[in-house]
């Protein structure tokens, strides 16, 4: 048997903070528990939001925590060209179309819908109204000759009905209590976004690349993404890709109650790192051995 193989897999668009670390260590425990490997994957797609400096500061904060990960590290924005090829496969198969509407127009025609309320996705982002999957391939032609701004986006209903019904072995919980064989309900994110007219990907569709490229036989992660599994069981299916275990495990808090976020400064490991706080006492607070 090929040993397990874990990752963590920061965003470069902020400083880690204490529900980082947590998710780090416990990948990293995991996989020096079972004889398996541990993976760094910098997701960095978002060019706008991430910074060199950032990269540097997840390289410092984790290895501060006594964190070993495998070198090279896999950086998203070095394969922008396999998640366009992806991309152009799904639309080969009839199940991606181009929208051309502003958030603002997407806003604007939902509240002028006699649909209320209009249906919202697991995150709470009203859905898509699908308005642009039925433009003739003549006048998305003309729209995008002329340069109109887009993305691409999955026909979710062509797809979901081409996939058939899909499951994950979840080894941790969902927000309800979900666990064990969960059914993906992919459809009730509506017509995601797979690709931007700048940016040749979207977070769901290279995180499912990347995790079955790596080889990621378990995907441990926070609880916040329990509900984006079912869009990542839908492209693993229509991709061919391989499907890992899942593990969602739950999000620390701070004081007030909320999730912790990369703005609050209070739980940044590199404040808390100056303050005095040990690697040790990290591994307290977020309650590892
Ligand atoms: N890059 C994502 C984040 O920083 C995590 C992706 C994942 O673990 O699937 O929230």
């Amino acid at each position: 048997m090929p040993p397990p193989v874990f990752r963590f897999a920061p965003s470069p668009n902020g400083r880690l903070h204490l529900g980082h670390a947590y998710s780090a260590l416990l990948n990293f425990d995991l996989a020096r528990q079972s004889g398996g490997r541990f993976l760094l994957r910098i997701e960095d797609i978002d060019r706008a939001r991430s910074r060199p400096e950032y990269e540097a500061a997840i390289y410092e904060d984790l290895a501060w925590l006594g964190i070993v990960w495998e070198m090279p590290v896999r950086r998203q924005s070095e394969h922008l060209d396999l998640y366009r090829d992806a991309v152009a496969r799904l639309a080969d198969e009839g199940l991606v179309y181009p929208a051309f509407e502003s958030r603002a127009e997407i806003v604007r025609m939902i509240g002028q819908s006699p649909r209320k309320p209009w249906p919202r996705d697991p995150d709470g982002s009203p859905l898509y109204p699908g308005s642009a999957a039925t433009l003739s391939p003549h006048a998305r032609d003309i729209r995008m000759q002329a340069g109109e701004p887009f993305v691409l986006r999955l026909n979710s209903r062509i797809a979901c009905s081409r996939a058939g019904a899909l499951v994950w072995e979840e080894h941790g919980i969902g927000p309800a209590g979900e666990t064990g064989r969960v059914a993906a309900l992919p459809g009730a994110w509506g017509d995601v976004v797979l690709a931007r007219k700048e940016t040749p990907t979207s977070y769901h569709l290279s995180v499912v690349i990347d995790d079955a490229l790596q080889g990621v036989t378990h995907v441990v992660r926070g609880q916040d993404l329990f509900w984006a599994t079912s869009v990542h069981r839908l492209l693993q299916q229509l991709l061919g890709l391989p499907v890992p275990i899942y593990r969602h495990h739950g999000l620390l808090r701070g004081d007030d109650g909320r999730k912790l976020s990369k703005s609050t400064q209070a739980t940044s490991l590199q404040v808390l790192r100056e303050d005095g706080v040990t690697p040790q006492n990290i591994r307290e607070m977020v309650g590892l051995p």
